[in-house]
């Protein structure tokens, strides 16, 4: 594909599809990332070339030299978001646009090639559409779309490939809190970091969940659900959780988030928070939060509550924080009022249940 011109998806249908049967089944209890759809779309790049042979396919293995590029150096870089079915049969996606814009700022960054945005979009309708009978019906439940491109040329040298492969894959989910939303233990790591300044932190890249998983391993010995990475440089100030960004609301109605200063990843739910929360009348603040304040603050009552947000859980309440040295908790431990009144506000959005003034919801 060259200047502009669409890419034209051929659609060929799989040929042994699961049964209807296997697939209520599945959906009755898709819990996640382990129950895949029918389909799945791929899309070829080489330098010279550009896009091309873009596809709905059954989705299958992909077939990869032992010396593709991305198995060595890590050239790879995701997406994740969510297709809802709305209460009259119909079916929406949350701000898909956002997602090719994040997944063309990681394409940038790895020195990747850049998808369209348009055809990022494009082929997260086509599976959707093809593969809209997977969308669970049960309450709280959705499909998890998983965008992703890898550095597919087959060479060692340490250079930007010149032959990549996109993908979609789908995924139903279940619902994240089966039986209420539950505040969440989080673990402030004294040793790791996730990103420092100059680095890949924006970026929605493998190799940063690879560099979190040992801390996130730190988190569970310690009986926490999440790890907070601090900043790399002064160990000081709270940059994010290790799959969501965090948000701290003061007894003064302020709603207040690190700023994205490269080291955080640029949440969907993060922007679309602070556009909730101004409009629902509370201030608004994307300033540093040190861990000390974090501490003394919620100690003081100032602070009343803590959430985490991304896509996979929405909006999660922190009920109590721990450290090395202690622990404590945020405004009781229980969920709070404005995380509660944030959360549903998006979960309405995003099911189409309300109306929708930043047009934010792509029916499909
Ligand atoms: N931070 C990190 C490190 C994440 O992996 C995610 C999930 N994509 C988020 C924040 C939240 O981003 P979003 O709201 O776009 O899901």
């Amino acid at each position: 594909m060259s200047g502009g011109d669409k890419l034209d998806f051929e659609i060929r249908p799989n040929p042994a599809p699961v049964s209807a049967a296997d697939r209520a089944a599945l959906l009755a209890n898709p819990g996640f990332g382990r129950v895949f759809t029918d389909h799945m779309v791929t899309i070829r790049y080489a330098d010279g070339k550009g896009w091309y042979d873009a596809r709905v396919e059954a989705r299958a293995p992909i077939p990869m030299d032992p010396a593709a590029a991305v198995l060595h150096y890590a050239q790879e870089i995701f997406e994740g978001l969510k297709a809802y079915r709305t209460a009259d049969g119909g079916v929406t996606m949350f701000r898909p646009e956002a997602n090719a814009a994040r997944f063309a700022t990681s394409a940038r960054r790895m020195a990747m090639p850049v998808l369209p945005e348009e055809a990022f979009v494009e082929s997260l309708r086509k599976l959707v559409e093809v593969d809209q009978g997977w969308i669970p019906e049960i309450e709280d439940s959705s499909l998890y779309l998983r965008p992703f491109m890898f550095a597919s040329e087959v060479f060692l040298g340490v250079r930007p490939a010149n032959e990549y492969l996109y993908v979609v894959i789908a995924s139903p989910a279940g619902a994240y809190f089966s039986g209420g939303v539950k505040p969440v233990t989080v673990w402030v790591s004294p040793d790791y970091t996730r990103a420092a300044p100059g680095g890949t932190g924006a970026a929605k890249c493998g190799g940063n969940y690879a560099a979190s998983l040992a801390a996130q391993a730190e988190a569970i010995e310690h009986g926490c659900d999440q790890v907070v990475f601090l900043d790399a440089v002064e160990r000081r100030f709270v940059d994010e959780l290790g799959g969501m960004n965090v948000f701290f609301v003061y007894d003064d109605d302020t709603v207040v988030t690190p700023p994205l200063t490269g080291t955080i990843l640029p949440g969907i739910t993060r922007e679309s928070v602070l556009t909730l929360a101004a409009n629902a009348g509370h201030r608004i603040e994307e300033r540093p939060v040190s861990f000390a304040d974090w501490q003394a603050d919620a100690a003081s009552g100032r602070l009343r509550e803590v959430f985490a947000c991304g896509t996979a859980a929405v909006v999660t309440p922190i009920g109590q924080v721990r450290f090395p040295d202690g622990e404590f908790l945020v405004g009781g431990g229980g969920p709070g009022r404005v995380t509660m009144a944030l959360r549903q506000q998006l979960v309405d959005l995003q099911r189409g249940k309300t109306a929708d003034p930043h047009s934010w919801v792509r029916r499909i």
